[in-house]
């Protein structure tokens, strides 16, 4: 028994116009010529940049406070919230023996998710997350940030919280006055 089916339509030859392609140019430049006069929407990165909104998290940075001193005090509580363990800190004693500070105090930016617990949690309001969005390195150990390298992010963070102006005894104050360079930064 014979099968039947739809018939099929083949295409009909194209015109001699048409094998030339010059429809199809014409066509083609017609679209690029509109375009032209709308209003662009590629923004021309890096030379223009993104305007952020006021609650924006990139990655999270160290500050100091006024006096130029680290107000990060070593408590860890940022290490143990950070959920995927990106935060890795060596802690130290400070001579004017108003607390501790930090040794070492590392972000590995490759794990972290810029969630926010590490400013949440922090007491001294010593970390926060900046606008920075721009991360780039050609290696694993360039995206681990050290002290150095998150304080030069952060600067100096203007806020009333100064963990040196906390001192109760006068000969504690009088070494908190001491510059920033004795107090163990
Ligand atoms: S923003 Fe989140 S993931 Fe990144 S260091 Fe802070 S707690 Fe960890
Ligand atoms: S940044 Fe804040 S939470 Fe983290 S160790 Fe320093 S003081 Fe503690």
């Amino acid at each position: 028994m014979p099968v039947k089916g739809m018939p099929v339509r083949r295409p009909q030859t194209p015109g001699l116009l048409s094998t030339t392609y010059l429809p199809s140019i014409f066509k083609g430049m017609w679209i690029t010529l509109r375009h032209i006069f709308r209003p662009k929407v590629t923004m021309q990165y890096p030379e223009e940049k993104w305007t952020l909104p006021d609650n924006y998290r990139g990655l999270p940075v160290l500050v100091k406070d006024d006096d130029g001193r680290t107000k990060c005090v070593a408590c860890f509580l940022c290490e143990y919230v950070c959920p995927p363990k990106a935060i890795t800190i060596q802690a130290r004693e400070i001579t004017t023996g108003v607390e501790k500070g930090p040794r070492t105090f590392d972000i590995n930016m490759l794990r972290c998710i810029m969630c926010g617990y590490c400013e949440e949690v922090c007491p001294e309001q010593a970390i926060f997350l900046s606008k920075t969005y721009n991360l780039v390195g050609v290696s694993r150990e360039q995206m681990i940030f050290d002290k150095e390298k998150l304080l030069e992010m952060g600067g100096v963070r203007h806020d009333p919280i100064r963990k040196w102006g906390r001192l109760l005894d006068p000969v504690g104050a009088a070494r908190a006055a001491a510059p920033a360079s004795e107090a163990g930064r």
